[in-house]
């Protein structure tokens, strides 16, 4: 985004006049340098966090502890961090204290690796004394510094390792990898919501089952804090690749299927591995479409079965799951369905004429009063049999006709 550059160029500029030292940093440089769009542009200054406030004059402190502020310029909000080095490391996870520097070779050195150690001044020169840049050439992830001593520090860089290797498809370096394997048990010190992000990170990239598989082969998630049975079929792993990743859920529910984690349970894990409810019941809800097209039978025709799948769980979780399920027929992995479904139900679905209660011409209220009975369970299941009737288009939307259809039912059963 030039606009955003321009007022970062700006920021720094003005540090720069202050008689201070900045840099852009970490993943902007490194996007930068890989040709990849660049959404967030942080950088890094010898002036202390009091000296950033006095130089700008819209500031939030948002980690000012931790030596961050953000200097909002023009529509941009741009985080300026001093120097820093990290004390000791307290449970695998946060230093214990971190320590302004005046050197920007010291801050550089306690970032987890050399592709993200690199910094870029104004005038686009760079300061990358760990070769990040041959290491962007190579297209490999290392730590910077000795491996097994940088993930026992935060063991949350395991996780990062894994995601960024899949994201930009590079190999892991040799002494990274066997440090991650050395390390891996104090996966169980990083809070699920850190891991569940840097998972979503890596589902949203052009090729998950690379991370995927490096996750599998580096057992992380059967020693995380909430393990998970990461039992999975590699070549239902591999057709997730074929997912768009605009659509991260049903990514994640063909992971749980490719898993074998039926929905109930998939409902449990991704509740404790706090992923945000609106996901998880859309994960979860593309699991028990599977599952009730599974359940069918399939020697039957499926039309109105499926109509009344589509009705429960409702039409844009039906429609997802029919693209994974074009992904499994793809793959030859979609045995379980009935050929009909996977051929005819998006036409049917696209056919129906109603696709939710709530549109249908005659409510509750109607039906009781015409009744004069008490509601109840009868009355959930005449309006239901009216939906599916009229979703399939066997009646009209028609407030007078469906008012006699139900005149008849009640009259039936009385
Ligand atoms: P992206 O934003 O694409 O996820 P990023 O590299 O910008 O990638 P951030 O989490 O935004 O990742 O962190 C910014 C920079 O801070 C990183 O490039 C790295 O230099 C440093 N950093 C982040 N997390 C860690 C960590 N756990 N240990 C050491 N350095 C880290
Ligand atoms: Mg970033």
């Amino acid at each position: 985004d030039p606009a955003m550059a321009e007022q970062g160029k700006q920021v720094i500029s003005k540090l720069l006049e202050h008689g201070h030292e900045a840099y852009w940093v970490g993943g902007c440089v490194r996007d930068e340098l890989m040709g990849r769009p660049v959404d967030d542009m942080d950088i890094t200054t010898s002036a202390l966090p009091e000296e950033v406030q006095d130089v700008f004059e819209r500031t939030v402190p948002t980690g000012i502890q931790h030596g961050t502020v953000t200097v909002l310029s023009g529509d941009c909000a741009f985080e300026v961090t001093t120097y820093r080095v990290e004390g000791a490391y307290e449970k695998h996870r946060r230093p214990a204290e971190v320590a302004f520097v005046r050197d920007l070779r010291e801050d550089l050195k306690r970032r987890d690796f050399t592709i993200n150690a690199i910094a870029r001044d104004i005038e686009g020169n760079v300061v990358d004394p760990f070769h990040g840049i041959n290491d962007l050439e190579a297209r490999l992830i290392r730590c910077v510094g000795d491996a097994k001593g940088r993930f026992q520090e935060d063991a949350l860089r395991m996780v990062r390792c894994i995601r960024f290797a899949s994201v930009f498809g590079f190999n892991i370096a040799y002494r990274t990898w066997k440090g991650l394997l050395e390390e891996r048990e104090n996966i169980r010190y990083v809070a699920m919501e850190r891991f569940r992000v840097e998972l979503e990170k890596l589902m949203a990239g052009s090729k998950p089952s690379r991370g995927l598989g490096l996750l599998y082969r580096s057992k992380l998630p059967a020693y995380a804090k909430v393990p998970f049975p990461y039992a999975s079929e590699a070549r239902l792993i591999r057709l997730i690749d074929d997912l768009s990743p605009e659509e991260p859920a049903i990514r994640f529910a063909l992971l749980l299927y490719a898993c074998a984690v039926p929905a109930e349970k998939a409902n449990a894990y991704l509740r404790d591995w706090t992923f945000p409810n609106t996901v998880r019941e859309r994960i979860v809800g593309i699991l028990n479409v599977g599952e009730a097209v599974e359940a069918m039978d399939h020697t039957s025709p499926c039309r109105l079965e499926w109509i009344r799948i589509v009705l429960r769980f409702g039409r844009e979780t039906s429609e997802s799951w029919l693209r994974l399920a074009d992904v499994l027929k793809a793959g030859e992995a979609a045995g379980g369905y009935p050929q009909d479904v996977l051929e005819n139900g998006r036409a049917w679905m696209e056919e129906m004429a109603v696709y939710h209660m709530s549109e249908l011409a005659v409510t509750g209220k109607d039906v009781l009063a015409l009744s004069g009975r008490k509601g109840g369970p009868w009355l959930g299941e005449l309006l239901n049999g009216l939906l599916v009737r009229v979703s399939s288009r066997e009646l009209p939307n028609d407030h007078n006709r469906l008012i006699e259809e139900a005149k008849q039912v009640i009259s039936t059963h009385e």
